[in-house]
């Protein structure tokens, strides 16, 4: 799970990874004989029994150096990915983040160029709001909208969904299956965990190749596979 990929001189929240860091990340996935994909790619694989060496990268909120610095990265290193992204925020910026910095958000031709260079577009929401916290209709229009959204723009179906901050309970899960998204992402769901609950791993700029190893080892004991994808 990745946010920001750029300058991190100011980042509170921990979100952003130097370009160089991703490289490097890429790099040891690469060497290790494993490959990023996308989501949707992943689970694909699996279905047919063929996920082995594969893991899945995701890139939430769609900042705007997705495409500067992490596109060009990923098209190094042959890998694919997932980027969520905010129908509701088009062109503007993470103002949901009180201590900020300001980070600018993709544009809908930005979008559109990360689809057409075969980044999977999912759904982060309409405007990053906690979807547990949401009332029915918030719910319901951060869900299903941000997919007839997302749709139009992209002009191909989309299947994923990232609940914003990692929180899910029962109610919003549901509420992302009845959409019509096939798969969701969060982050430590617990008891949640299957198609419209995927765990995830943070990864960040401190994570060199020991401590990658160790996180690859310690999701696996910590967060029980999603089970029935
Ligand atoms: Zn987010």
């Amino acid at each position: 799970m990745y946010h920001s990929v750029g300058d991190r001189s100011e980042d509170p929240y921990r979100i952003t990874v130097t370009p160089e860091r991703l490289d490097a990340q890429l790099g040891w996935l690469r060497r290790r004989g494993l490959r990023g994909v996308s989501v949707a790619g992943l689970l694909a694989a699996r279905a047919r029994g063929e996920d082995r060496g594969l893991v899945g990268l995701t890139f939430d909120d769609g900042y705007a150096d997705f495409v500067t610095h992490a596109l060009p990265c990923l098209r190094r290193h042959g890998c694919g990915a997932t980027l969520f992204v905010l129908p509701g925020r088009l062109g503007a910026d993470n103002a949901w983040d009180p201590l900020g910095p300001r980070k600018p958000l993709l544009t809908a031709d930005g979008i559109r160029h990360a689809a057409a260079e075969g980044v999977e577009i999912g759904s982060h929401g309409l405007t990053h709001v906690d979807l547990t916290t949401a009332d029915d209709a918030t719910l319901k229009a951060e869900t299903a909208e941000s997919r007839a959204l997302l749709t139009e723009l992209t002009g191909a179906p989309v299947t994923g969904f990232c609940y914003p901050y990692g929180t899910v309970d029962a109610r919003a899960a549901e509420a992302v299956r009845a959409a019509g998204y096939a798969y969701a992402c969060a982050i430590d769901p617990g008891p949640l965990t299957g198609p419209h609950a995927l765990p995830r791993v943070h990864v960040g700029e401190r994570d060199t190749a020991v401590r990658l190893l160790l996180k690859t080892r310690l999701h696996r004991l910590r967060r029980r596979p999603a089970t029935g994808v």
